[in-house]
């Protein structure tokens, strides 16, 4: 099959931009001779932390290992439950089985995306420990309403930042609004790495320490390991060309939602589709619509060139492997009608007009 002329995401131009910059990290760590860990990492740490205002930043291997080991830092395991989104990736609620306990499934807002506030006390249980909300396509959960809930009911909140680097709820960043946030630097992610990369954030002191144990086998010193960890250190080379983008990020943020608003003024009033909101502090990781013939929509973008995706088409309460009693419905009917168009920081008017000419054609 051959490239859309308009993929969904395109990487080539931040890279491009930054090409000098990036080929000088990549020597810097070719010459250092150090891999895994580093001063690279620590430098990159403190710069996370002190972008999003949090105390500590902890890179690890993935944005799967920064919420599973997220949840081993606060004490969650086997027989405890943990309140979550159906729509999202499988990393979500993966990582809440892989840690032994069971994710419990809250339907969403069907204006959001996100969990809604107003469904979670209903489904908390003496089992329930924490809530995990994720900011879906990069808009903010509802962080004032969870975090009320959480302090009610004495809950931990563990974010799921994936895919809200630098969004803002209120503003403040996502992830340092709950106990711990979890963010991923996988490539297409907003700040994407060259691999896989990702970041556990908090303001706890012993949170922090013991992410720093669970990343490298359980031990802070060699040979003296404290419990079962894991292996999910971050690499030098992630860090030192990760280092390079942070200082873009806001910019390209904003250009996404500059996207978002002029995808927003060609398509609103089209019949049978619906377009995103551009609340404050939304970073629009995707820019997704609802279509009431959604599949047919998609077919005919391929034909046209376009790339897009349904993210997501089966919720995560619908997979064999974590289905348990009723389906949410509002995220069983997003799942029928969403579709991400192409969005990226270096998107031009005409090839936005383009993706709208195609869908008002329809
Ligand atoms: C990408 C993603 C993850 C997992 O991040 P990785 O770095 O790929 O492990 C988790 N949750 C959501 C919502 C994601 O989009």
């Amino acid at each position: 099959m051959s490239q859309p002329r308009i993929p969904i995401l395109d990487l080539a131009p931040e890279i491009e931009l930054l090409w000098e910059d990036l080929n000088a990290a990549f020597q810097r760590v070719l010459r250092s001779g150090q891999f895994i860990g580093g001063p690279e990492v620590d430098a990159f740490e403190q710069e996370v932390a002190a972008y999003l205002g949090t105390t500590h930043a902890v890179g690890v291997n993935s944005g799967t290992d920064a919420l599973v080991i997220g949840l081993r830092t606060l004490s969650i395991g086997s027989g405890d439950e943990v309140i979550t989104t159906p729509f999202s990736f499988f990393a979500t609620a993966e990582s809440i089985s892989n840690v032994g306990a069971t994710p419990v499934f809250v339907d969403i807002d069907e204006r959001t995306f996100n969990i809604n506030p107003a469904l979670i006390e209903a489904a908390i249980t003496p089992r329930t420990k924490a809530i995990m909300p994720v900011h879906l396509y990069g808009r903010p959960c509802e962080m004032d309403a969870i975090m009320g809930i959480a302090q009610r009911h004495d809950l931990k909140v563990i974010e799921d930042c994936a895919q809200s680097f630098g969004a803002r709820f209120q503003g403040t960043h996502t992830g340092t609004i709950g106990h711990v946030g979890a963010f991923s630097f996988f490539p297409s992610k907003n700040l994407g790495g060259f691999g896989d990369g990702g970041m556990l954030v908090t303001d706890d002191a012993d949170v922090a320490l013991l992410a720093r144990k669970l990343r490298a086998h359980g031990s802070s010193k060699k040979s003296e390991n404290e419990m079962p960890g894991y292996k999910s250190r971050l690499d030098a080379l992630q860090a030192a060309l990760l280092r390079v983008k942070l200082p873009y990020v806001n910019e390209w943020n904003d250009a996404r939602r500059r996207v978002a608003l002029t995808y927003n003024a060609a398509l609103e009033g089209v019949p049978g589709l619906e377009t995103p909101g551009v609340v404050d502090g939304h970073v629009f990781h995707q820019y997704t619509i609802r279509h009431r013939e959604r599949d047919v929509l998609r077919a005919r973008m391929a034909d046209a060139g376009i790339g897009t995706v349904t993210y997501y088409p089966l919720p995560q309460d619908q997979m064999p492997v974590l289905r348990r009693g009723s389906v949410c419905p509002a995220s069983a009917r997003a799942a029928g009608e969403v579709l991400s168009l192409p969005i990226g920081s270096s998107m031009d008017d005409a090839t936005l007009a383009q993706v709208a000419r195609e869908i008002l054609s329809h």
